[in-house]
C-alpha cells in the first residue's frame, strides 16, 4: 500500500497530508508535543543513571 497524499500524524494518529505545514504532524500542537517528548527522552538519556540493583527511594514503590 502506497501513501500518496495522506499520512497519519506521528503523534496522535489523525490523518494529515504532505501539504500540511506541520507534516508529519496534524497540527502545531502535535508537533510541539512530539518535539517535547524527544527532548525529554534526550534529557533522560543524558542524565546519569543510578547503579543497577540499588533503586533510589521514590514514591513509585508500593508500601509493603
Ligand atoms: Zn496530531
Amino acid at each position: 500500500m502506497k501513501e500518496e497524499d495522506t499520512w497519519k500524524c506521528s503523534y496522535c494518529g489523525k490523518p494529515t497530508a504532505r501539504g500540511n505545514a506541520y507534516f508529519p504532524f496534524c497540527s502545531q500542537r502535535c508537533k510541539m508535543a512530539d518535539l517535547g517528548r524527544w527532548m525529554l527522552e534526550d534529557y533522560k538519556i543524558a542524565e546519569p543513571l543510578p547503579e543497577e540493583g540499588e533503586a533510589p527511594a521514590d514514591e513509585s514503590e508500593p508500601a509493603q
